[in-house]
């Protein structure tokens, strides 16, 4: 177990988010000089290797099958897809690839042994690579991690009580359940979420208190401002501004020394100086590609002028832990159980989910 300050409670959380912006920088750049290179960030790709059609009904997404939105779905890309695609971001200073599909959760059969597959040939080209794929099993995620996987993504988008009001399709304990079952391999544990989406600070604490008080603590978080998509029950929301973006970092930043903390969602709307105080405050990591799964995102060209001129570097893969080795499917120890996780679900409705489902079925 690491020796991280695991007992953050709200109150701890709030004093830090509000104190005077000066203090907060200059105490999260204090502690980001320790655990990290200040002038290197990692450079990932984020690849929607299936899009759309999500039974899910997650009030941000535009991929969730109920809302009326112009999202093109697509079926699971192939191996050599992804693996052309892994290259290009490789080329252009990518050290991890994440690729998410729109799944509740892992099935096993072809398209799970498919994305196995994606996962050694991303491994063997020497990137981190990083999967988003839903709720998963234990088994499944031993699975992954025979493969070589590195991280595997699971957020929890915003504190216990304001999830419910986002989500009614599955609890936040299933969440938890899902990172526990990764604790269980040797994959590193991607969780984190997104501002803007109606909460107020108190939800804001509540998520980073239930991100820090887990041991050991996400290797990485990444902080999304929401993108308000059209069709979708969030489509009115408000842009978040900076300064939140710049609290919310730096406050996770103080309270996860450790973790890689990930400038997600929304930096189109982002001046550059906003993103250069956002890597001041301890954000270590962007995404590059002009899509964000399917928002859209600054292009790599002009990420790499900001870095020229910040004088930052990208950095290079495997630097919090060695590559993990890759066993072929035909070595496995691992049988397929063809197991669900189990979820619950809660018996609540989200008024303004059911009213976007509605405006949908008129549009659709
Ligand atoms: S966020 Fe993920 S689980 Fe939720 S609707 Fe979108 S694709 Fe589905």
């Amino acid at each position: 177990m690491s020796e991280m300050k695991h007992n953050w409670t709200k109150e701890d959380v709030l004093a830090i988010y509000n104190k005077p912006l000066m203090d907060l920088l200059f105490d999260a750049a204090t502690i980001h000089r320790v655990h990290h290179d200040p002038n290197t960030v990692q450079v990932s790709t984020l690849l929607s290797i299936k899009t759309g059609g999500c039974p899910e009904d997650c009030g941000y997404c535009p991929q969730a099958a109920r809302y009326h939105t112009d999202i093109e779905g697509n079926d699971l890309m192939t191996v050599q897809q992804v693996k052309a695609q892994a290259l290009r971001a490789k080329s252009s200073g990518s050290s991890r690839v994440c690729m998410g599909a729109a799944w509740r959760n892992v099935k096993d059969g072809e398209e799970f042994d498919q994305v196995l597959e994606m996962v050694r040939t991303i491994n063997k080209l020497e990137m981190e690579v990083c999967c988003t794929l839903g709720m998963i099993t234990e088994n499944q995620a031993q699975r992954l991690a025979e493969a070589g996987l590195y991280a595997y993504n699971h957020n929890l988008d915003s504190s216990e009580e304001y999830y419910k009001k986002v989500i009614s399709t599955r609890g936040y304990e299933d969440r938890l359940e899902t990172i526990d079952n990764v604790r269980k391999t040797n994959v590193t544990v991607c969780s984190g979420g997104i501002i803007g989406m109606g909460e107020n600070i108190e939800d804001r604490a509540g998520m980073l208190v239930a991100l820090a008080t887990l041991n050991p603590q996400p290797e990485s978080v990444p902080i999304n401002a929401l993108v308000a998509v059209e069709g979708t029950p969030l489509e009115d929301q408000k842009p978040v501004s900076i300064w939140d973006m710049v609290r919310m970092v730096a406050t996770a930043r103080i309270v996860m020394p450790e973790t890689q903390v990930r400038l997600s969602a929304g930096r189109t709307e982002m001046s550059r100086e906003g993103q250069a105080m956002c890597f001041f405050a301890g954000a270590n990591s962007i995404f590059a590609g002009d899509k964000l799964l399917t928002t859209p995102n600054p292009d790599v060209g002009e990420d790499m002028e900001m870095f020229k001129l910040l004088g930052l570097n990208p950095q290079k893969p495997f630097v919090k832990k060695t590559q993990p080795e890759t066993i072929e499917a035909t070595d496995s120890q691992y049988q397929t159980l063809g197991e669900k996780p189990k979820w619950t679900r809660p018996n609540h409705k989200i008024e303004r989910n059911e009213e976007a489902k509605q405006k949908a079925k008129i549009l659709k």
